[in-house]
């Protein structure tokens, strides 16, 4: 048996029968982290092979094996880590064959010691002996260690001084129960850690952190004890078990278990359990829930190297929880939830990245650069793409630098030379001058619109190639025409489309400004709705803004200054936030529409009526003809629970409405749902519920986010196949 680069080889003797079954076994039960896309069975000249023997790797011309992603401490290491008779009892790093860090500690492929940052640590004869024994369940496991040959852990203080510490956990744990704050070096970053039942705590990490609303995860021992303060479904328990242990978004129970501060105003909990042996002896020496969010400033990507820590970090914590195995490439914690029955991906890193998404055709080498928020990339190999960890939001050096370095690191480990080079439309964005800048490198460069990319990408998931309606409800993204759209019904094929219908376009007094601050988007349907005459409704919305900023904002709008127009579906949720009186301002993206779901109580299934109107050959959903009677349940004192039920489901009436009147004049039945505003796990399952109902065959995000993390992922199914299609005419 070999490792090369492009898989793993076997060479076997014996006769046809014990040969075919050999195959046969290895396709059906393949060593508990192999994932096998392919089995080749080749006949060689007669040799009689007697033995098992592994020989050396070669590194090989083609790189097409797939690099494992890291994986969550295996129940036979814990149960060595807690045994007093073993000799890795109480081992922080413990770690097998099934088991442990690879993609953050890769340099190289193959997968080898050598080329992983472990190279600095020489094994010991006790490990060398397990690691050559076929036997042993750490037989080849490159990151194996123990303690005297492996990375250790410790304690120091802020200003770099090591702290005194028999046990650097014990000392950890009793610093956080006493209140403090720590960073802990993890698998793909830094933490920072606190108790997550005490409220002065959590105050204190957010003061320090600068991050007021936006919650954060929540690290328990077991599913028992997630039960304590959520709803844990079986989905969900199987969910936060996986060996990939994303954050998992449980709904709050009415406890005050945990510290309210935790996740103020979020109907939900994002929970995980421990994935090192170092989380889980943290845990059990604190006993009690911990907040492990990442270490990082506001918007920056995570902190991994142990010198950026001391100078990003010290201003927030107390105490450093250290060691020294290097982290090769950054990896945020995965998150994810159960919807419409199945566990949906919202951020997708640790625990899944590199593993690809395979197509089902073959591509030309491929880098995509993806969108400007929730960025990551995407490489295409064959018919594999590999989606990188995430990556963050496009606005500072630092992502910039963690994005071009994950190019670079990638295209290393996968091999990979792309020929080809997408991006989005939208001419300012980091993304776009990085891939004008890069042009040379590339035979050809492709942009691709926001929308269509959301929609392929969700075509590319389950082999569609069109045409299909897609509904791309989102935030922003940059249209053909120079708005900003995000409200759209496209009839889309994965290397065109046509912009069938979308939502009116409404101004965004302010531009930027109108995302950050959504009383800016009531006005503007207020002001659509009612013109000057919603100055005499009595609305609360008046009572908190100021009347020269409302008198600004209107002058704006009436000489279309700094007011571009948009047919967003997020910008539409943040105007009825802000008009029931929930969210003027936001500190994180989405808020206004996450507190918008939590406060709806979808008891009653009421809508609004709703227009549906064709102008110059585009279907318009008129969608400021539901602030009438919204205005009007408002005035009446109707709850606001129930006025956000009503919104939600004329939503989804005016897209099943859409979709009909699609399939009316084009004949297409398959339906695909993208884009952000499907994170709403209300909108997502009613939608695809009433769809199915419509007698649609209707397809939504397994894989991938439908988030804007997807959209690399889109871009790149949309370059391969106008290639393909120009093949063809040309
Ligand atoms: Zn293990
Ligand atoms: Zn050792
Ligand atoms: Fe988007």
């Amino acid at each position: 048996m070999i490792n090369t680069a492009g898989g793993v080889e076997i060479e076997v003797s014996g006769t046809t029968k014990d040969i075919d079954e050999f195959v046969f076994l290895i396709n059906k039960n393949p060593p508990s982290l192999a994932y096998i896309t392919d089995v080749r069975v080749e006949e060689l000249p007669f040799a009689s092979i007697e033995g098992f023997s592994i020989e050396h790797s070669r590194g090989g011309a083609q790189r097409s094996a797939l690099v494992s992603p890291d994986v969550c401490v295996c129940s036979d290491c814990l149960s060595e880590c807690y045994d007093p008779g073993d000799r890795r009892f109480r081992y922080p790093f413990i770690n097998c064959t099934n088991c442990g860090p690879r993609y953050t500690i890769i340099r190289d492929i193959p997968y080898d010691r050598p080329n992983t940052t472990m190279s600095e640590f020489v094994m010991c004869p006790r490990c060398l002996e397990e690691y050559k024994d076929p036997e042993d369940r750490r037989f080849h496991a490159q990151p194996d260690a123990c303690w005297s040959c492996g990375p250790s852990l410790s304690l120091w203080d802020t200003r770099g001084n090591p702290m005194p510490a028999g046990d650097p956990i014990r000392k950890a744990a009793d610093l956080l129960l006493d209140g403090r704050i720590l960073a802990v070096k993890g698998l793909g970053g830094f933490h920072l850690a606190a108790d997550a039942t005490r409220n002065d705590s959590v105050t204190l990490l957010r003061t320090r952190k600068q991050r007021f609303e936006k919650p954060l995860a929540v690290m328990v021992t077991d599913v028992e004890t997630a039960r304590a303060f959520a709803d844990v479904g079986p989905e969900e328990a199987s969910l936060l078990e996986s060996p990939q242990r994303p954050i998992v978004l449980l709904a709050k129970k009415n406890t005050r278990y945990i510290a309210e501060q935790v996740a103020p105003l979020n109907p939900n909990f994002g929970v995980l359990l421990p994935y090192t042996p170092l989380h889980y002896l943290l845990l059990d020496a604190v006993g009690k829930p911990l907040v492990m969010t990442s270490g990082n400033l506001s918007e920056e990507p995570i902190v991994a190297a142990n010198e950026e820590a001391f100078q990003r970090l010290g201003a927030f914590v107390d105490a450093f929880l250290m060691h020294n195995r290097k982290i090769h490439q950054r990896c945020d914690d995965s998150v994810a939830r159960v919807s419409g029955g199945k566990p949906r991906i919202i951020r997708r890193s640790r625990g899944y990245v590199p593993m690809p998404v395979f197509l089902e055709e073959s591509t030309v080498e491929t880098l995509a650069t993806g969108g400007e928020l929730k960025n990551t990339v995407c490489l295409t190999k064959e018919n594999r793409a590999f989606v990188s960890q995430h990556i963050g939001d496009m606005e500072n050096l630092e992502t910039f630098e963690l994005f071009k370095a994950t190019i670079h690191h990638l295209e290393s480990i996968l091999e990979l030379h792309p020929r080809i080079l997408a991006h989005d439309l939208h001419p300012d964005y980091m993304t776009t001058v990085f891939a004008k800048e890069e042009e040379h490198r590339f035979e050809k460069r492709i942009a691709v619109q926001h929308h269509h990319a959301h929609i392929a990408s969700c075509m590319g998931e389950h082999g569609l190639q069109g045409p299909v309606i897609g509904l791309a409800m989102d935030g922003t993204g940059y249209g053909e025409d120079g708005t900003v759209w995000g409200g759209e019904v496209l009839l889309a094929h994965a290397d065109r489309y046509e912009r069938w219908g979308h939502f009116s376009n409404l101004l965004m007094p302010g531009g930027e400004k109108a995302i950050k601050e959504p009383w800016r988007m009531a006005v503007s349907f207020l002001y659509r709705t009612f013109g000057e005459r919603m100055r005499s409704l009595n609305l609360d919305l008046w009572r908190r803004i100021a009347e020269d900023q409302i008198d600004v904002l209107v002058q704006m709008m009436d000489k279309e200054i700094n007011s571009p127009q948009t047919s967003s579906c997020g910008r539409l949720f943040d105007a009825v936030s802000s008009l029931l009186g929930i969210r003027d301002f936001v500190t994180y993206e989405g808020q206004a529409a996450i507190e918008l779901e939590a406060l709806s109580d979808f008891k009653e299934s009421h809508e609004y009526p709703f227009d549906l109107v064709r102008e110059k050959g585009t279907v318009i959903l008129k969608s400021e003809s539901l602030f009438e009677p919204l205005v009007m349940d408002l005035l009446n004192g109707v709850h606001r629970g129930t006025i956000g039920s009503r919104f939600h489901h004329t939503l989804v009436s005016a897209w099943a409405e859409f979709c009909t009147r699609a399939r009316e004049e084009s004949g297409i039945n398959q339906v695909v749902l993208s884009g952000g505003v499907f994170q709403n796990r209300f909108l997502f399952e009613t939608a695809s519920e009433r769809l199915a109902c419509k007698g649609f065959e209707v397809y939504v995000h397994d894989k991938l986010p439908t988030n804007d993390a997807c959209i690399s992922f889109g871009q790149a199914v949309v370059a391969n196949a106008a290639l393909r299609a120009s093949d063809r005419s040309g």
